[in-house]
């Protein structure tokens, strides 16, 4: 029976803003705009959009996945010898040379985190669509977001193309099946991704968040003695370590972030070295063995003219990890002293691209197990891969890491606190 009178729901919510830490009243609207805080512009919330669009988003990209692993990827013809790689051929090579630990750092980032992910999306929406939680549906809801940032398909799918760069000047090379459902399948977990909003999400699953009396917008959450949830958005008084919505752990700002942070970050840079010392792949060809490091690939491609996949390389796997330990490493000696130079806006836009940018460098990871699953020839040819790949899967995992263990309210902590006066939230299209 429908509710004649439905109870009229609160067109504002009060949240606290995950990065600045700014409690700001929002006017739900439909149109969906993003709600933006006015104090650091982070995208708040956007408002649930199509109900079926994402799960079928979801639903097609599955299939893709499964058509890209029933099918060869790629495919290479030298001197009458051909060979064709399949996508897992990718991880298993690696495992075969006895680098099983960045086979499963490849399987695991192309294929099961973003297949668990697909699948987790599908289950909410069922749920949302049968109007009660199926079992684990609350729990895959908090593991959505946390998920999000170890998912590379799209990343793997650059590296494919930055391979036949290299491989189309060794041999003639075909592409299959594969390659192309594969593709469709990165753009689609894209754009799955992106239309999921977590705060969004925990309001269609729990209803709408509960507003702690008193609570004023235009303050911090914090001098309020509040903490605001990263992930469903609910105000709640300091002192809980897990959240009284959705239980997921509470981020108050803890006395070692900035000690963990750094801790990541020293190893990163002690894995610097094996990554830039060791090759990353040895090409054997009749007897002779050849091994390249990532600047020795660099120069390489230079030699050859490509200077285009040349810098492409040069900026994913050495200007931006190193880029990156400079720039946390910045953000922070910010977090921990009052008087720096660069202004917040600055600051913010320093750790959003640090946070964004750390995944991609994986495309030279991805390259050589390309590379590797796809150049085994016996003694004609044989590329293997190097224990530089595996020490410069360390150095992104330990930054990427650093950059989320990295807390953003700790740089406006040391700002004076905003005025009494609300300010407004701002929507964007
Ligand atoms: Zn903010
Ligand atoms: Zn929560």
């Amino acid at each position: 029976m429908p509710d004649k009178h439905p109870r009229p729901e609160r067109p504002h919510l009060l949240l606290a803003c995950h990065e600045c830490d700014l409690v700001s009243d929002i006017m739900i609207r439909q149109d969906g705009e993003w709600h933006q805080c006015p104090r650091c512009h982070h995208a708040l919330l956007r408002p649930a959009q199509n109900d079926q669009l994402t799960p079928a988003l979801a639903f097609t990209a599955l299939i893709l996945l499964a058509l890209s692993l029933a099918f060869p990827y790629i495919a290479f013809e030298q001197s009458g010898l051909e060979r064709a790689m399949t996508v897992t051929d990718a991880a298993s090579e690696l495992a075969i040379y006895h680098h099983p630990l960045l086979a499963v750092i490849v399987i695991a980032t192309i294929i099961v985190i973003p297949a668990f992910y697909l699948l987790s999306v599908c289950w909410i929406h069922l749920s949302l669509a049968a109007r009660q939680h199926l079992p684990g549906s609350l729990m895959l809801a908090r593991w959505l977001p946390r998920l999000q940032p170890w998912m590379m398909a799209d990343v793997f799918a650059i590296a494919a193309l930055v391979s036949l760069v290299k491989i189309i000047a060794m041999a003639h090379v075909q592409l299959l099946e594969a390659f192309w459902t594969f593709t469709g399948y990165a753009l689609l977990l894209l754009i799955t991704v992106t239309r999921m909003n977590t705060i969004s999400l925990w309001q269609r699953l729990l209803g709408t968040l509960l507003q702690p009396l008193g609570t004023r917008p235009g303050l911090t959450a914090q001098a309020q003695g509040l903490i605001g949830c990263a992930w469903c958005g609910q105000l709640q008084p300091l002192g809980q370590h897990h959240c009284l919505r959705c239980s997921s752990p509470l981020h108050e700002r803890h006395p070692f972030t900035l000690q963990r942070v750094w801790a990541l970050l020293i190893t990163s840079i002690i894995a610097c070295f094996p990554a830039h010392l060791y090759p990353i792949m040895v090409t054997t060809s009749l007897g002779q063995s050849d091994p390249s490091t990532i600047i020795g690939g660099v120069m390489l491609f230079l030699d050859h003219g490509d200077w285009p996949i040349a810098l492409v390389i040069f900026t994913a796997s050495v200007l931006v990890p190193f880029g990156k330990i400079f720039a946390i490493s910045w953000l922070c000696i910010a977090a921990s002293r009052r008087n720096h130079t660069l202004d917040m806006a600055s600051q913010m836009r320093l750790y959003r691209v640090t946070e964004w940018i750390g995944r991609w460098s994986m495309i030279d990871v991805f390259v050589v197990a390309i590379i590797v699953g796809l150049f085994q020839l016996g003694n004609i040819l044989t590329i293997e891969p190097g224990f530089g790949g595996l020490a410069f899967s360390a150095v992104v995992i330990f930054t990427m890491l650093a950059a989320l263990q990295f807390d953003p309210r700790l740089i406006w902590d040391q700002q004076q606190s905003p005025t009494t006066s609300p300010l407004k939230p701002e929507t964007t299209a």
